[in-house]
C-alpha cells in the first residue's frame, strides 16, 4: 500500500502553518518563543551533538541509543530493518554507528509511534532507501499538523518521504534477513500510535516510549495517551516478557522483566496516591507539595521529566 501525498498540499499546509505562527508572534511573542525554543527545538539542535552508541544484544540485533528514542537494528541479507528513526540531526552519527554493525544499506524502517525523537529520521531514512511501516495513527499525525500541549509545540506536517507508505490497525507481521518480526498495537497508551516489536527468533522485545527505563515517563495526552493506558500497555508488556527476554525501552538502558514490573509498581503507586489526594480535593500544587513520587524521585527524576512533570502527567488522568 503507497500514501499518495501531494507534495503541494504538504508545502501549502506549512505557509498556512508559517503564516497563523506569524499572527501569534504579533499578539503573544511569549508563545513563539516557546514554540522557536522550546523542548522540541533545543532537543533536535542537542541530538546533533550527542554519542550516538551501538550496543550489541543478541542474534545480530544491535541498538543505538543517544540520537533520540532507542534504536534497533537488524541487518541481513534483505538490508538493514531499523525500528525508529531518532532525530534528523544525529544523521552522520546514526550512519557512523550503522555501518559500525554492517555495510549493507537500510531497507526497512518501522516507527514504534509519531513522536518526533522516533520519527525525525523518517525523511532521510526513506531517501536512503528505507520502506517505512507503522501503525495508521503514526501516518495521521505525521500527515497532519499535530500539538503536543505537553512540549507546548505545533509539529507542522511531515514531508511526503517521512510518511510511512504501509500501516497496520491491530497486528502485523513481518519476515525480514531470516527472522519473523511480530508488531502488536497496544490501544492509546503514551499516544494513540503505540506498537510493540517482538523479533522472535532473538526474543528481543522493543516496546517503544510504554517504557522508559530508569527514568519518569512522558504521557502524551494530546495525542491518545493516559496514565491508564500507560498501565494498561506495562500490563501487556509483563504479560508477555519472559525471565530471558530483553527488552528495549523507548528510552533508558536495555532492560529485563524484573524492571518492568519495577517500572508498573511505581506507575501503579503513583496514581493510586495521586488519585486519591486528587480525591480529597488538594489542588496540583498540593499533591506536588506531598511528594507522591518521593521513592523514586532520586533516581527517576533527573531525566526527561521532572518528579512535578511526571506527577502533572498522572493527575491530568485520575
Ligand atoms: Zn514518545
Amino acid at each position: 500500500m503507497t500514501t499518495k501525498l501531494d507534495a503541494g498540499i504538504s508545502r501549502r499546509c506549512f505557509l498556512a502553518y508559517a503564516s497563523a505562527a506569524t499572527t501569534v508572534a504579533l499578539l503573544a511573542p511569549r508563545k513563539i518563543f516557546a514554540q522557536s525554543d522550546g523542548l522540541v527545538q533545543t532537543a533536535r539542535k542537542s541530538a546533533a551533538a550527542a554519542t550516538v552508541t551501538a550496543q550489541k544484544l543478541r542474534g545480530n540485533v544491535s541498538v543505538l541509543m543517544g540520537a533520540g528514542g532507542n534504536i534497533a537494528v537488524l541487518p541481513g541479507r534483505d538490508g538493514k530493518l531499523l525500528i525508529d528513526a531518532g532525530f534528523a540531526g544525529a544523521r552522520p552519527k546514526i550512519t557512523s554507528a550503522l555501518a559500525s554493525i554492517s555495510s549493507g544499506p537500510v531497507k526497512h524502517l518501522i516507527n514504534t509511534h509519531w513522536h518526533f525523537d522516533h520519527t525525525d529520521g523518517n525523511e532521510w531514512l526513506h531517501s536512503a532507501g528505507a520502506a517505512i511501516l507503522a501503525h495508521a495513527n503514526t501516518r495521521k499525525h505525521l500527515s497532519n499538523a499535530t500539538r503536543v500541549e505537553g512540549w507546548s509545540f505545533t509539529f507542522p506536517p511531515s514531508p511526503p518521504g517521512a510518511i510511512p507508505g504501509e500501516v497496520f490497525d491491530d497486528e502485523w507481521t513481518v519476515e525480514v534477513n531470516g527472522t519473523t518480526i511480530a508488531l502488536k498495537y497496544y490501544g492509546p497508551a503514551h499516544t494513540d500510535s503505540d506498537i510493540s516489536v517482538h523479533f522472535t527468533n532473538a526474543d528481543i522485545f522493543h516496546v517503544g516510549d510504554t517504557f522508559w527505563n530508569g527514568y519518569y515517563p512522558f504521557i502524551d495526552y494530546s495525542t491518545g495517551g493516559s496514565i491508564d493506558g500507560m498501565i494498561r500497555a506495562t500490563e501487556a508488556n509483563l504479560a508477555k516478557v519472559t525471565d530471558t527476554m530483553i527488552v528495549i525501552p523507548g528510552h533508558g538502558a536495555v532492560g529485563d522483566k524484573s524492571q518492568l514490573a519495577f517500572y508498573r509498581d511505581l506507575l501503579v503507586g503513583t496514581r493510586e496516591k495521586v488519585a486519591a489526594l486528587k480525591k480529597q480535593g488538594k489542588s496540583f500544587d498540593e499533591i506536588v507539595a506531598a511528594k507522591p513520587s518521593a521513592a523514586t524521585d532520586a533516581k527517576w527524576g533527573n531525566g526527561f521529566r521532572s518528579p512535578k512533570d511526571f506527577i502533572g502527567d498522572v493527575f491530568q488522568g485520575v
